[in-house]
């Protein structure tokens, strides 16, 4: 699990994340769902370690990570942007996202099982540009399967993508989340797509958690207009 305590963070003297408390539970798929600057993607480089605290705790399970640097932490972060190397094939990129040092077999064995879950096994021995939209959001996700990391973090990865391909896309990350659990953070701004996918919905308003349950309870019993608003309740 991942647990924040008290996260707070300021940027210049203005605070952007404020008193923060968030537990995401072991294999839970959470969507941190909140407007434009409320600080979703601070939260998420804080817990990845790439953004240090001002004040707080964050902990894997009974392990205190905060003054731990990022290649410590085991955590996979899939950017809205690829990640991947453009000179580099698939499989090299997707070799070099190993955490730890496994030997050659293990690791194709892992190459092997994300390109079979991601359906990219013919796109292997391609270069990243030649690959479209859709296809580069896989690999990027394959590369998260190859690492096993405990913690995969999501910044907006169903962004900038057209209707089908998103839906899609939507389905094959659940997908991989089954077939390889991790405590996962899923960020956007669209409350549908919070609905369909979470198995929780936090809701962060400057800075602050201010709801955090099921998609149904959220729907039927949001805290506040804001947060009926965000996930499009009935008023
Ligand atoms: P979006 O959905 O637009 O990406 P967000 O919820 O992810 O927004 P953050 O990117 O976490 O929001 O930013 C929260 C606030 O912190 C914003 O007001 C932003 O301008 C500010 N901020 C983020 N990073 C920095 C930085 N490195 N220096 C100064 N201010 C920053």
């Amino acid at each position: 699990a991942i647990y924040l305590d008290h996260v707070s963070k300021s940027f210049h003297g203005k605070a952007v994340l404020r008193d923060l408390n968030l537990e995401v539970r072991d294999g839970e798929y959470l969507v941190l769902l909140g407007e434009s600057g409320s600080g979703k993607t601070t939260t998420l480089r804080a817990i990845a370690g790439l953004e240090p605290i001002n004040g707080g705790r964050v902990r894997f399970g009974h392990v205190d990570v905060t003054d731990l640097p990022a290649r410590k932490r085991n955590v996979s972060m899939v950017f809205q942007h690829d990640g991947l190397y453009p000179h580099l094939s698939i499989r090299d990129n997707l070799s070099i996202a190993r955490n730890r040092k496994i030997d050659s077999r293990e690791l194709q064995s892992r190459i092997e099982q994300a390109a079979t879950i991601l359906e990219i096994k013919p796109l292997l021995d391609r270069l990243p540009s030649q690959l479209s939209g859709g296809e580069l959001r896989r690999a990027a996700m394959a590369k998260s399967i190859v690492r096993q990391a405990d913690v995969r973090l999501l910044d907006e990865p169903l962004s900038a993508l057209d209707a089908t391909v998103r839906h899609q896309f939507q389905h094959d990350l659940l997908r991989c989340h089954h077939s390889q659990p991790a405590s996962t953070i899923h960020v956007t701004h669209d409350g549908n797509e919070a609905m369909r996918m979470a198995d929780r919905i936090a809701v962060i308003d400057q800075g602050e958690i201010v709801q955090v349950d099921t998609p149904h309870n959220i729907y039927h019993h949001p805290c506040c207009v804001s947060v009926a608003k965000s996930i499009g309740s009935p008023p």
